[in-house]
C-alpha cells in the first residue's frame, strides 16, 4: 500500500489536502487559457473527428463522413439529462466531455454529505445546494463552450413545449416511478396520423439504471420499440400494501409503519403544517418509528426497528461510484450514437453486474401489444359486479405490468363525474375510504362503465373499461 502511505507521508491535514487539491483543480480550469467561451482549439475533437469523420467496420450502413456531424453535435444537438446525482455526474462529464455543449440537466435535490464520495462533481462547500445548479457551475466553468442550463425542479414541473426542445433525452434516476412519469411524457409527444407514427415526433429516451453492483442502459424509441412501462415485469416488485390492511388488520411491522407514514403523518403533522415526511430526517424517521411501536403494540406485532422504519421510509438504495461510471459510459454512448447516426444504437437493453467476477449481455426487449403506455389499445379490467373497488385498486397497484402507486379513480355515474378514491389527499382518502369495501354494483358503475385512473406513474390519465363477468 504504498500508494496510501506516500499520502500519509506528507503529514498534511486531510482536510487541508483536500482545499489544496480543489483549488489546484480550479486553478487548471481557468489555466486552461482558452477564456472559457467556445473557441476551439487546434485537434481538439481529434477524438471525436475520428469517429464522424471516416467510414469503419462498424459504421451504420447508411453514414456518410462528413465534418457536418460534429457542428451539428457541438453546436445544435440539444440534450435533457434528468438526474444530476451519481448517474448524472458521469453523465454530464461524459457528455460535455464528447462535445455537446447545449445541456439542460433537471434534479430536485440538493446535495448531502453522503453524496460526496460519487458525485464528484460536488465539494463540502457544495452541501445544501441543489444538484442541478452546481453540476451545471462545475462543467460550464471547467469545460470551454460548455453551456449547461440546470433546473433545480420535478420534472413534473414542466410541460409538453419544454420537453419537445430536445433531440434525446438521457435519464439517470433512482426512481422507477420518474421514469414511467418521463416514458408516459415521451409517449403523449408522439404524434399518429391516420395510425401511423409521424417520426419526427420521437425523442430518443436512454435511460440508466443502477442498483449496487448491477446496472442496466438502454434505448427506447417511443412508439417503436419496448418502453419502460413495456418491460415493467423486468423491475422488482415494489412493496405495496393495501389499504385495508394498513388501516384496519395489519399484520406486519411493515404495515405499522406504512400506517403512520401514509395516514398519521399528514393527518397529525408533527413538523407543522406542509412539511412532507423526509426520510433523512432523524427526527422525522424517530417520530414515525415511535408511533409505529405504539401501533404495533396494539395488535401484538413485534419487529419494528428504527432501521426498519428508515428502510420502509426510504427504500434505501446502495450506490457505487463504479457501476455508475460503466451504465454512464454506455449510455452516453448511446446518446453519441443516435447524435451522429455514425453507428447502430443499442438494440436495446444492456445488462451490467459485477456482483461476483463480471458479465453483461445484450437483449432486445419486446413491445407489448396491450401495454398503457405506448399500445395506443384501450385497457380492459374485468372484474365480476360482486368485486370490491378494494379489488380493482389492489389489481392496478399488483399487477405486473401496471404497477401503480397511488392510484386515483374516477368514473362518471348518473351524468356526474365522481371522485370514487383517491389516496394522496388525506381529507378526500378519508371520505372516499368507505367506498373501497363497497361492490361495484353498491357503487352505481355499470358494464362498459368507463373509468379514469390517475397515477404518479404517468403524467397521461389511463382509460380503462370495465367489463363485467358472470
Ligand atoms: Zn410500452
Amino acid at each position: 500500500m504504498t500508494w496510501s502511505r506516500g499520502n500519509m507521508a506528507d503529514g498534511e491535514e486531510p482536510e487541508k489536502k483536500r482545499r489544496r487539491v480543489e483549488e489546484l483543480a480550479e486553478k487548471m480550469a481557468v489555466d486552461s487559457g482558452h477564456g472559457g467561451n467556445a473557441r476551439d482549439w487546434d485537434g481538439r475533437w481529434n477524438h471525436v473527428q475520428k469517429f464522424l469523420e471516416r467510414p469503419g467496420p462498424f459504421t451504420h450502413p447508411d453514414f456518410e463522413p462528413s465534418t457536418e456531424s460534429l457542428h451539428f453535435l457541438l453546436e445544435t444537438c440539444k440534450i435533457l439529462v434528468i438526474g444530476a446525482g451519481g448517474l448524472g455526474c458521469e453523465l454530464l462529464k461524459n457528455l460535455a466531455l464528447t462535445g455537446f455543449r447545449q445541456i439542460h440537466v433537471i434534479d430536485m435535490d440538493t446535495i448531502d454529505v453522503s453524496n460526496l464520495n460519487r458525485q464528484f462533481l460536488f465539494r463540502s462547500k457544495d452541501v445544501g445546494r441543489p444538484k442541478a445548479d452546481v453540476a451545471a457551475d462545475f462543467i460550464n466553468r471547467r469545460i470551454p463552450g460548455c453551456n449547461v442550463v440546470p433546473y433545480f425542479k420535478k420534472i413534473q414541473d414542466f410541460d409538453e413545449s419544454f420537453y419537445r426542445q430536445f433531440h434525446i433525452i438521457v435519464c439517470g434516476l433512482d426512481s422507477i416511478i420518474a421514469r414511467r412519469w418521463m416514458n408516459g411524457m415521451l409517449m403523449s409527444l408522439l404524434i399518429y396520423e391516420d395510425g401511423v407514427l409521424d417520426p419526427s415526433s420521437i425523442i430518443p429516451l436512454i435511460d440508466g439504471g443502477t442498483e449496487g453492483f448491477k446496472g442496466n442502459a438502454r434505448v427506447i424509441l417511443p412508439g417503436m420499440t419496448a418502453c419502460i412501462d413495456c418491460t415493467l415485469e423486468l423491475y422488482p416488485p415494489q412493496i405495496n400494501f393495501p389499504m385495508c390492511t394498513i388501516a384496519s388488520m395489519p399484520r406486519l411491522p411493515e404495515h405499522c409503519i406504512e400506517y403512520v407514514r401514509v395516514l398519521q403523518w399528514p393527518k397529525e403533522k408533527p413538523f407543522g403544517e406542509d412539511v412532507p415526511l423526509d426520510g433523512d430526517n432523524p427526527e422525522h424517521i424517530k417520530w414515525v418509528f415511535q408511533k409505529s411501536q405504539e401501533r404495533a403494540s396494539e395488535f401484538n406485532i413485534t419487529g419494528v426497528t428504527y432501521r426498519l422504519t428508515q428502510g420502509v421510509v426510504k427504500r434505501i438504495i446502495p450506490a457505487v461510484a463504479s457501476t455508475n461510471a460503466v451504465i454512464a459510459a454506455a449510455c452516453a454512448t448511446e446518446v453519441f450514437k443516435i447524435a451522429s447516426s455514425a453507428y447502430v444504437p443499442l438494440n436495446n437493453y444492456l445488462v451490467f453486474n459485477d456482483v461476483d467476477g463480471l458479465y453483461t449481455y445484450t437483449f432486445e426487449a419486446e413491445r407489448k401489444e396491450n401495454c398503457t403506455a405506448c399500445s395506443q389499445v384501450p385497457q380492459d379490467l374485468k372484474f365480476a359486479p360482486s368485486a370490491t373497488l378494494q379489488d380493482i385498486l389492489e389489481y392496478l397497484t399488483e399487477n405486473a405490468s401496471l404497477q401503480m402507486k397511488s392510484p386515483a379513480i374516477t368514473a362518471t355515474i348518473d351524468g356526474k363525474n365522481r371522485t370514487l378514491y383517491l389516496q394522496t389527499v388525506a381529507s378526500i382518502e378519508e371520505r372516499t375510504r368507505p367506498n373501497l369495501c363497497k361492490t361495484l354494483k353498491e357503487l352505481g358503475l355499470t358494464d362498459g362503465q368507463e373509468l379514469a385512473v390517475a397515477d404518479v406513474t404517468t403524467p397521461q390519465t389511463m382509460l380503462f373499461k370495465l367489463h363485467f363477468t358472470s
